[in-house]
């Protein structure tokens, strides 16, 4: 028996210790491994003219056997030696990063115990390799071959103190795999993963793009062929047999250019990986040659996920490199308030192991981010100039969203976001952009008025807001709790018009001075609240503190009466943050 190396000794009992609920990433590894021998082989023979190799020969193979729970992962790669099998899988190849050695600490019997999320995150952020083939399995044992040797060699171990190398017989160069999976516990079930649908699930979901063919048996259903005998009664008869089938789909469609791939390809491509029933609203595709290499390809869902506006909800793209996922969600890929793009990042410039802590410093990463904010802006800006209707069904989706945005950014997402935005016009009623209310307004108007409250029709009748409109100036009627945080955070709205830009304030109608009324109009209403002063003081009193005063207005067509506040802030929005806790 050989002795795990100290920090091997900590990452497997992580491994085995945690509570860690990924376990299936195990698959995801040992396929990587496959695949990684594979390559040494193969770029071998591209240098060493003594390597005779058939590139279409190289394959992984998947086998299981239900009934004695063991998986496994075969391939005819480059192999190992008997020091190869010491060396390699004696010590562990990330016990010299930093933020292994951090979670290693916390080991239990080491110091106060494991941290479970720290385990979490290295597990779930590294590629943290051949050990995790220990999460699932209560014994590994690894058959291999070194290419050009003729000697076989096994490894086997429990995980748990140490290893024993023995030989072993291979009749071709490669490495075998064999995982004993655990026992099934309370609530563990280790048994799926020895099951035709568990293992064709996983692959597809981690190893889908995978350069190199992973072949496993199949069990498929055919129609028996019909007797010759068969009388009008005869019902067609179905018989199983099982053929090797390739299960990953090898070439990625996101490196697959965009002029090859019809959308129908791309929607069930999206359906399936982002598991949604109804194809994608927008497809955006980007290939980027240069300084950094990489291609995305995005999706704007057509309907709004039902937990997007939870906090359950986790933004974030999927990060492959080299065509191995290294990450389901990377958040730093979107910023929220795009966070219902869906979509995957592709850069061989990223290394496999990337942890979260170098993810957010990673200036390769921001670069990306930021082009691929700029491709989402570009395209929704075109879908609302180029297709209207499917626009506004964006909007009513994830309107609310952009919105937030503004706001949560205290308006430093303005310029992304403010002429993405639509309101509902009183004047035009339908929903417009900003541009098209300025568009739209007399060469004498110097705000963008709105109106905030519950209800469209109960806002279009607000005696404030029909007096504006008589005036001739249309008024947005916001009607979500967060438009007129939103309309505040925004500020103002600037016009274009060439190389000019002239502001508009955002003005809420319900707020006292909308610098519509004349200086004529005002000291006459002036006048009439002095002169009915004795009645007004009556007024103020009866409404027991209610309302601050009572004046005469210059806002009123044919409403007797305006209920206002001082101030930008409206009677709604005094309400609500009178409600909010805190
Ligand atoms: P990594 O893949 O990041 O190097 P792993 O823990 O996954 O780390 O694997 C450790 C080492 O074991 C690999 O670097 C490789 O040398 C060796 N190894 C693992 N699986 C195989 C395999 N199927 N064929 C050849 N070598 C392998
Ligand atoms: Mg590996």
């Amino acid at each position: 028996m050989r002795k795990f190396k100290t920090e091997s000794k900590k990452l497997l009992d992580l491994m085995i210790n945690s509570i860690y609920t990924n376990r299936e990433i195990f698959l995801r590894e040992l396929i990587s491994n496959a695949s990684d021998a594979v390559d040494k082989l193969y770029f071998r023979s591209l240098t060493d003219d003594s390597v005779q190799i058939n590139r279409a020969d190289l394959a992984i193979t998947i086998g299981f056997d239900e009934a004695a729970r063991t998986v496994t992962v075969s391939d005819n790669g480059i192999g190992m030696s008997k020091d190869d099998l010491d060396k390699n899988l004696g010590t562990i190849a990330h016990s010299d990063s930093y933020e292994f050695k951090a979670a290693a600490k916390d080991v239990p019997g080491e110091q106060e115990g494991l941290d479970d999320q720290k385990a979490v995150d290295i597990i779930g952020q590294f590629g943290v390799g051949f050990y995790s083939a220990f999460m699932v399995g209560k014994k590994v044992r690894v058959v291999s071959r070194a290419y050009g040797s003729d000697e076989a060699w096994a490894w086997e171990s429990d995980g748990i103190e140490g290893y024993t190398i023995s030989e072993a017989e291979r009749a071709e160069h490669g490495t075998d795999v064999v995982i004993y999976l655990k026992d099934d516990a309370d609530e563990e079930s280790y048994g799926e993963f020895a099951t035709e649908y568990g293992l064709t699930d996983l692959v597809k979901r981690y190893s889908n793009y995978v350069r190199y063919p992973i072949q496993m048996e199949v069990t498929k259903s055919r129609m028996k062929p019909r007797p010759a005998d068969a009388g009008d009664d005869y019902v067609p008869e179905f018989e199983n047999y099982t053929e090797v089938e390739t299960i990953n789909s090898m070439v990625p469609i996101w490196k697959r250019k965009g002029a090859e791939v019809s959308q129908e390809e791309y929607n069930e491509f999206y359906k399936t990986d982002f598991h949604d029933f109804e194809d994608p609203a927008r497809t955006i595709t980007v290939h980027a040659e240069g300084t950094l290499n990489y291609d995305a390809l995005l999706f704007v869902p057509s309907r709004a996920p039902f937990d997007l506006y939870t906090k359950e909800y986790k933004k974030g793209l999927a990060l492959y490199s080299s065509n191995v996922l290294i990450m389901d969600k990377c958040e730093e890929l979107v910023p929220d308030y795009f966070n219902f793009v869906r979509g995957v990042v592709d850069s061989a410039d990223l290394t496999l192991n990337i942890s979260r802590e170098t993810l957010q410093h990673n200036g390769q990463l921001r670069a990306i981010a930021r082009r691929l904010e700029k491709k989402v802006k570009a395209d929704l800006a075109a879908m609302r100039d180029d297709d209207r209707e499917a626009y506004e069904k964006f909007f009513e989706q994830f309107g609310r969203t952009l919105k937030f945005g503004v706001y949560t950014s205290y308006g430093m997402a303005k310029d992304t976001l403010a002429d993405l935005l639509l309101f509902y016009s009183a004047k035009q009623k339908k929903m417009i952009t900003l541009d098209e209310y300025l568009a739209d307004a007399p060469a004498d108007q110097e705000s963008i008025f709105f109106a905030a409250g519950e209800g469209l029709e109960h806002l279009a009748k607000m005696p404030i807001v029909t007096t504006v409109l008589a005036k001739g100036y249309d008024v947005l009627l916001c009607t979500e709790n967060v438009d007129e945080f939103c309309m505040m955070a925004l500020g103002d709205y600037a016009k274009k018009d060439g190389d000019e830009e002239r502001a508009f304030p955002l003005k809420n109608v319900g707020s006292e001075d909308l610098g519509l009324t004349t200086e004529e109009e005002k000291k006459e209403a002036a006048e009439a609240t002095e002169e009915n002063r004795e009645l007004f003081d009556v007024m103020t009193e009866a409404l027991g503190g209610r309302v601050e005063k009572v004046v005469v207005s210059t806002r009123l067509t044919d409403a007797p009466v305006v209920l206002t506040t001082e101030g930008a802030v409206s009677l709604q929005m005094a309400q609500m943050l009178k409600n909010a806790p805190g």
